[in-house]
């Protein structure tokens, strides 16, 4: 290929690469505009508290369909959303949407929304925050900021300030994936969180290593010394599900207990008292 070419050594792409190029070029070209043609919409998946079976909380997870790639993941858009810088506009939606759902969910139900490391560093993020809270009228205290922990490793002192500016508008914090990046359990005292999320490949791993139930106690414990809440997320079997009983996390979530679903889904299940309960039991 590289001879086809006629630029002999300068030619190191294979077609594959070509071809993921090509496609992340027609990706980020489509996004643009992809809010105002009305293809993202929010999927919304439940955590259950363990401990009552109930609705704590639910996440909310971007969806896009576009008439030209069909539905394509998150996993591969965030990135390109925040790469082009996309990404707050479309996080700024993705709050303010999420908020005007959950406006009208039983007020003991909070909300979750991921945030991209851009948008926690970003000095915008308290106006948006607060143009969220205000344009829809949820109360401050029943929404959460889901960030992983790769974002904060990279500064430290300006994600700390990010954090504790969300607190102080009574915002909730959810360290995302914990386990999944570089940093140590004592790192967490740093860091002003509300809730860890233990990361779904714990969970998986609770099948076949042993030790993988040492390693969640570990850190529901120590969570729990640190007065953080923990939420273990993927529970996909109900093996995993009574060994995560055990360790007497807050709360869990997973497709054994339920899928993303759309905001009239999410609605209809939470005026409904008795799946919550069915899920559990
Ligand atoms: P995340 O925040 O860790 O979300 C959990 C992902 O695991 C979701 O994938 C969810 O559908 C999936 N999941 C939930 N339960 C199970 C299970 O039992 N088994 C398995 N195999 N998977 C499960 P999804 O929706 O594809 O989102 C992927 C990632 O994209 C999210 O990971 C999050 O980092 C990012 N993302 C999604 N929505 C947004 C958003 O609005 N903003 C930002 N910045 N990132 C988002
Ligand atoms: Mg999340
Ligand atoms: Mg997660
Ligand atoms: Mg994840």
């Amino acid at each position: 290929r590289a001879k086809e070419s006629g630029r002999g050594a300068f030619c190191f792409y294979e077609p594959v690469m070509d071809e993921k190029i090509e496609r992340t070029r027609a990706l980020t070209s489509d996004l643009h505009g992809a809010i105002a043609r009305g293809e993202l919409w929010l999927a919304f998946q439940p955590i259950f508290d363990l401990a009552t079976h109930r609705i704590l909380s639910c996440e909310t997870l971007l969806r896009w369909d576009s008439p030209c790639h069909g539905s394509v993941s998150p996993a591969e858009f965030i990135p390109i959303a925040e790469q082009s810088g996309l990404i707050v506009e479309i996080g700024a939606w993705v709050l303010r949407e999420a908020c005007r759902h959950a406006r009208d969910w039983p007020d003991t139900v909070r909300v979750a929304v991921n945030l991209s490391p851009i948008q926690l560093l970003s000095p915008g993020l308290a106006k948006v925050l607060k143009d969220a809270l205000d344009a829809t009228g949820l109360a401050p205290g029943r929404l959460d900021l889901e960030v992983t922990e790769s974002v904060l490793l990279d500064d430290i002192d300006a994600s700390l300030a990010a954090l504790s500016a969300i607190n102080r508008m009574a915002v909730g914090t959810t360290l995302d994936d914990f386990g999944t990046g570089y940093s140590s359990l004592g790192y967490l005292t740093k860091f002003p969180f509300q809730t860890l999320k233990i990361d779904r490949s714990f969970i998986t791993a609770l099948d076949d290593n042993p030790a993988s139930m040492a390693i969640i106690q570990t850190v529901v414990d120590l969570a729990a010394t640190l007065g953080m809440q923990t939420v273990a997320e993927g529970i996909e079997t109900q093996t995993q599900l009574t060994q995560l009983r055990r360790t007497r996390c807050t709360a869990v979530q997973g497709f054994l207990l339920a899928r993303p679903m759309s905001a009239s889904q999410v609605a209809n299940l939470l005026a409904d008292e008795t799946p919550r309960m069915r899920a559990l039991s």
